[in-house]
């Protein structure tokens, strides 16, 4: 068992296609350092443990029996779970190896398909078949609420993906089946993928990325012509332009929140995303040009308008100018999905502008969404204020919630992102957290717990001579390189390596920078009322205290600056040692030019024990007649101040 996933593994991450790079094989990099202690407690609890492989997985499939996403009349989304989880074990049967666990996920989807997968090949929660969407007279675009293909989506996805980590043709077979049940069923009801399910089909054309790693595997020419349909439908240019005309308006200089007549509704980052992502393998099946532009030119959108303070793309679960907004809310699945939408370009394209968003969106909105125990997560990351939102109970399910269910994902794209082969052979490290990375003709160690640290250490053992390139940070003009100061072009540096064992020493300085707020100096979230979520400010009302009744009135009305030290966003909090006014309380250095920063490591005391990065952040300015003003404030990483789920906490990353 233990050789067929090895050599599955290989084969299935080799370059396909349009890729212009070869990621290091899943399982090839291990993540080490705090990061990675995170991960392997996320796997334990998520994958390897009896609670997990017991009642957490029973409730998945349950979905399956009960029905209770389309009975008494709800149109609930307990059909993304199985799939979701699965996608888990699959990732983390491909970075473990582990043959036992591989048995066990094989197990388990033979029970899942023997018990529940129709003759015909559905394969749903949905005991009504026919129940694409909810009414489809109905002109408004909640009342198509059903999420009978979306959730299919998954589990069709985690199918093909358990094939790819197991080599079980069976899984295969079911993701098949079920593909042409669905096509025949909406040949036979006359519908179109785009006039069913959620946000007026986002939700339901967002299979078009497993779609094409099932074509990957059984290239039937229905499902390129569904995945060409998809394509089409989104790309209307001549004539009447239907409301949802994604590629199209991707390719426009309009702003994402103005694409639709109902950008409260139909503006969803999450759905939005995944779609993104299969246009982005579209162009790697297919080689068409405009879809890889209309997916750069998508990214481009979200980072001009949507990139919010924790370094993630929405604000709250929506796509709403989000840079216009003080109050940073981001799901943990959009942060998941930006990340994925980051990997697909890089890997598409090499451009480093890519691993600079993945950095920063993991190390500060995803490592701040995850539980420190790695069990849970949050469904809402916040700029400020006590805590996140913890992930609460959703659609019937008390073990299962749409964000913590991504979660492990992330862990593995991180990893299979660390370093790669670039179509030239040579070895590209690309992410500098503590690792252990093997590529082939190399093998590699990352030590020195970078970027909390600013110096750390890359051990190269190659088998024969080649070239390395290391990446450079945008925020970085140069790498320092065993004490030689190298400038980088196109975000990358490159040198010869001898065969044999090298180590070299390396230096990225991280000296604080200010990012000036692009919110207007007020939001007025006064004269919405909390229910009114057809206005932005209308989410900021409600959804900053969401669940979390103590942080009423910690909404903030005006502007801040933001410090960022490296990838890291620094941030005041209880756990670092800011009082609670001075955290949350403060004269804003907002757009007021003539401060300098400066950062002093905090000595490790029993005060910062939990803290990964921990400094003294001094501010300095020359007051005309009143000579220098100095204010020194105890700073952390964004994370550490901010993971904790405790009504009694503090944390904001507004200066
Ligand atoms: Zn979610």
């Amino acid at each position: 068992m233990k050789k067929t996933i090895v050599m599955l593994s290989a084969l299935s991450c080799a370059a396909l296609f349009g890729d212009v790079l070869t990621p290091a094989a899943p399982g090839d990099v291990k993540v080490l350092g705090r990061p990675g202690e995170l991960f392997q407690a996320s796997l334990n609890c998520r994958v390897f443990s009896e609670y997990a492989q017991g009642p957490v997985y029973d409730e998945a499939e349950n979905a399956f029996a009960t029905h209770w996403d389309d009975s008494n009349g709800r149109t609930g989304w307990q059909n993304e779970y199985w799939g979701k989880t699965m996608l888990c074990y699959a990732g983390a049967v491909r970075y473990t190896r582990d043959a036992k666990l591989a048995a066990w996920c094989v197990k388990k989807a033979h029970h899942l398909i023997d018990t529940y997968q129709h003759p015909d090949g559905y394969l749903s929660t949905y005991g009504n078949q026919d129940l694409l969407r909810k009414n489809p007279d109905s002109p408004d675009y909640e009342k198509h609420w059903c999420f009978n293909i979306w959730g299919q989506k998954y589990t069709m996805w985690a199918l093909i993906e358990l094939y790819r980590a197991t080599g079980d043709k069976k899984c295969l077979k079911a993701a098949e089946k079920m593909m042409d049940q669905l096509i025949s069923q909406m040949k036979r009801l006359n519908v179109t993928i785009d006039k069913t399910g959620s946000w007026a089909g986002i939700s339901s054309m967002s299979i078009l990325r497993p779609l094409i790693e099932l074509y990957i595997e059984v290239p039937k020419p229905e499902y390129k012509a569904l995945a060409d349909h998809i394509v089409k439908v989104t790309d209307v240019r001549e004539g009447n332009k239907p409301d949802v005309n994604l590629i199209y308006d991707a390719l426009s200089d309009r702003p994402v929140v103005s694409w639709f007549h109902k950008p409260m509704f139909l503006s969803k980052a999450y759905e939005l995303q995944s779609f993104f992502e299969g246009v982005a393998a579209y162009h790697r099946l297919t080689g068409d040009a405009r879809t890889l532009a209309a997916a750069e030119a998508f990214w481009e959108h979200l980072f001009r308008e949507e990139l919010n303070p924790m370094r993630s793309a929405s604000y709250f679960d929506h796509f709403l100018y989000a840079k216009h907004h003080v109050n940073g809310m981001t799901e943990l699945c959009d942060v998941t999905h930006w990340i994925r939408l980051n990997r697909e370009l890089w890997k598409l394209t090499g451009e480093t502008k890519y691993l600079d968003c993945i950095e920063e969106a993991f190390y500060n909105a995803f490592l701040a969404g995850v539980t420190p125990d790695g069990a849970w997560g949050a469904h809402i990351i916040r700029s400020h204020g006590t805590r996140h939102l913890t992930a609460p109970a959703q659609t019937g399910m008390k073990l299962h919630q749409c964000c913590p269910d991504n979660m492990l994902r992330t862990f593995y794209d991180w990893a299979d992102t660390v370093a790669d082969v670039a179509k030239n052979g040579a070895w590209e490290v690309n992410l500098y957290s503590d690792a252990d990375i093997v590529l082939p003709g190399a093998r590699m160690e990352l030590r020195g717990n970078y970027p909390v640290s600013e110096t750390f250490r890359l051990r190269v053992a190659a088998e024969k001579g080649g070239k390395l390139r290391l990446r450079v940070p945008y925020w970085a003009s140069e790498m320092t390189v065993d004490g030689k100061s190298l400038k980088p072009a196109a975000g990358r540096i490159e040198m010869p390596v001898a065969a044999g064992e090298r180590t070299f020493d390396l230096v990225l300085k991280m000296p604080p920078r200010e990012i000036d707020s692009e919110a207007p100096d007020s939001e007025d979230i006064d004269t919405v009322t909390e229910l009114d979520t057809m206005k932005p400010e209308g989410y900021t009302k409600r959804f900053m205290s969401w669940y979390t009744p103590e942080m009423k009135g910690l909404e903030r009305r005006t502007a801040a600056a933001q410090i960022m030290r490296g990838p890291l966003v620094l941030a005041k909090g209880r756990a670092v040692g800011t009082s609670r006014t001075e955290t949350l309380e403060f004269n804003t250095i907002n757009k007021q030019p003539g401060w300098k920063l400066s950062l002093v490591p905090q000595k490790r005391s029993a005060k910062n024990a939990g803290v990964w990065g921990a400094w003294d952040l001094t501010l300095e300015k020359e007051v005309k007649g009143k000579g220098p003003e100095t204010k020194t404030i105890p700073v952390a990483d964004y994370w550490s101040v901010s993971c904790m789920d405790d009504p009694e906490n503090w944390f904001s990353l507004w200066f």
